[in-house]
């Protein structure tokens, strides 16, 4: 569906300025799921991976 992009990008926008703002709850830890088809919005939570080279405490 050619609208995806621009209704994940207003959400991406919203995340922007809650983040600068420090207002709200903003999509930290947390994966959000959007179905379109079914109008189905989602939150998931994303644990750090404590091996991971970009999140976790093993760096680079
Ligand atoms: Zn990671």
């Amino acid at each position: 569906m050619g609208v995806s992009p621009g209704i994940v990008g207003i959400i991406q926008a919203a995340e922007a300025i809650k983040v600068i703002l420090g207002i709200g709850s903003p999509l930290v830890g947390r994966m959000l799921y959007v179905d379109l088809l079914a109008m189905r919005f989602e939150a998931f939570s994303v644990p750090k991976d404590p091996n991971c080279p970009d999140c976790g405490s093993v760096g680079p």
